[in-house]
């Protein structure tokens, strides 16, 4: 039976929420790989311990979702505890360089195995442009980094390599494997896959109906049309509100429904 352990990375914050999810998959051949490198707190990586010693492992590899850095910056703390581990995520050369370990590449649909557990990376990107989800067929199970998160939505950064027709995609191709689990960074364990994926294509599908709406009356700053449909938000998630909306206004400018002039934005087509 499929047992991933969840370790939590110590880190809560209003981006985070509380904290990553990371996992711990631990073969039968005396190795485990971990799914994401939390930060480096000091209680994660003692977890990290204390399960490698309850199940007698060592491990030997660290997957990466991918480059964020409450994702990916716990590596050299890692690769210092665990000297024999490698480091593997999809390739995003200006980010992974941010951090001192050597990443190995991963390709779409490579095979990564723990003795007789096997999960297959799946680029998916959008949120990130090096975002890998990474799938486990016999128990239809896939650590889906941040393409959802249980109860809220994500971000889509358009100025860190965000793009929102790219996440859509992503969505529909891990909507089309017919899951069973999700298991994200952030939030519970997604039980009901198919209506939370829906869910969001769906809500991602209405934002954009407020957006079209917000150019048409006459909103034209990315700010302006962010306050006109975030009314109330936390002012520190506003930042990545307009992060949002600039990747909503990016897919309609792409497909020749809006324009922009100097920081303008119209509705065209
Ligand atoms: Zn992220």
């Amino acid at each position: 039976m499929f047992n991933p352990i969840l370790l939590e990375a110590h880190n809560p914050s209003p981006m985070t929420g509380r904290g990553n999810n990371t996992y711990l998959i631990a073969g039968r051949d005396g190795t485990a790989m971990l799914i994401d490198a939390g930060v480096g707190d000091t209680r994660h990586l003692a977890e990290i311990d204390r399960q490698l010693a309850a199940h007698g492992v060592r491990l030997a590899r660290v997957l990466v979702t991918h480059g964020h850095a409450d994702h990916a910056s716990g590596a050299p703390a890692l690769a210092a505890a665990h000297p024999d581990a490698t480091f593997a995520k999809y390739p995003w050369p200006e980010e992974d360089a941010r951090y001192d370990v050597e990443w190995q590449s991963l390709a779409d649909g490579q095979i990564l195995a723990s003795g007789d557990e096997s999960l297959a990376a799946l680029h998916t990107p959008g949120h990130s442009p090096d975002h890998v989800a990474f799938w486990h067929e016999p128990s239809r199970t896939a650590f889906t980094g941040d393409l959802v998160v249980a109860g809220s939505s994500v971000m889509i950064h358009w100025s860190r390599g965000g793009n929102l027709a790219e996440y859509l995609a992503s969505l529909e191709r891990l909507l089309a494997l017919q899951p069973r689990w999700l298991l994200p960074a952030h939030g519970p364990r997604v039980d009901d896959p198919a209506a939370l994926l829906s869910g969001y294509l769906e809500h991602r599908r209405m934002r954009e109906r407020q957006v079209i709406a917000a150019l048409q009356a006459g909103h034209a700053t990315v700010q302006a049309i962010a306050e006109s449909i975030y009314d109330g938000l936390d002012p520190a998630l506003m930042a990545a509100a307009c992060e949002n909306v600039r990747a909503h206004l990016e897919k309609l400018r792409a497909e020749g429904r809006a324009s922009a002039d100097a920081g303008r934005w119209t509705r065209a087509g």
